[in-house]
C-alpha cells in the first residue's frame, strides 16, 4: 500500500509523534486535533475501511478500542470521560483509507456529532 499515509507512518517514512504501540497496533497524535487529546489508534497491517473487516479481525478491533482505553486512562480521562469513533467512507468522514480509531477527550464534546 505505498500510496497509504498511515502505512507510511507504520513503516516510518511519515514522522508521527507515537503515543503507543505494540507488535500490532500504533497509537499517534493527530496532526489537526479536535480536542486536547486526539489520538488515532491504527492496525499496522492496511485495512481500508470498516467495510473490509473480517471475523479474524475481530480480536484486532477489540484491542484497538482497550488501547483507546488504556490510553485515555493514561491521560487521566477514564472518570471524566472520553470518545471513541470510527469515520467509514466519505459521507461519515472518513479522509484517510486504512481504519483508525478516534480518541477524543480534554473538553466537552457535544452529541450528537455533526
Ligand atoms: P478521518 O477524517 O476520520 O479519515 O481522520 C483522518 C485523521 O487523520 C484526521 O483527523 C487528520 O487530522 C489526521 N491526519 C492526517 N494526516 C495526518 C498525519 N500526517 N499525522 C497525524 N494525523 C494525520
Ligand atoms: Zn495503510
Amino acid at each position: 500500500m505505498n500510496d497509504c499515509l498511515f502505512c507510511k507512518i507504520v513503516s516510518g517514512d511519515i514522522p508521527a509523534s507515537i503515543v503507543r504501540e505494540d507488535a500490532e497496533l500504533l497509537a499517534f497524535n493527530d496532526i489537526n486535533p479536535q480536542a486536547p487529546l486526539h489520538a488515532l489508534i491504527i492496525p499496522r497491517r492496511h485495512i481500508a475501511t470498516l467495510n473490509d473487516l473480517s471475523e479474524a479481525d475481530d480480536a484486532l478491533v477489540g484491542r484497538m478500542l482497550r488501547f483507546a482505553a488504556t490510553i485515555a486512562a493514561g491521560s487521566g480521562y477514564s472518570e471524566r470521560g472520553y470518545r471513541t469513533v470510527f469515520n467509514c467512507n466519505r459521507e461519515a468522514g472518513q479522509s484517510v483509507f486504512h481504519i483508525h480509531l478516534h480518541l477524543l477527550a480534554g473538553r466537552g464534546l457535544a452529541w450528537p456529532p455533526g
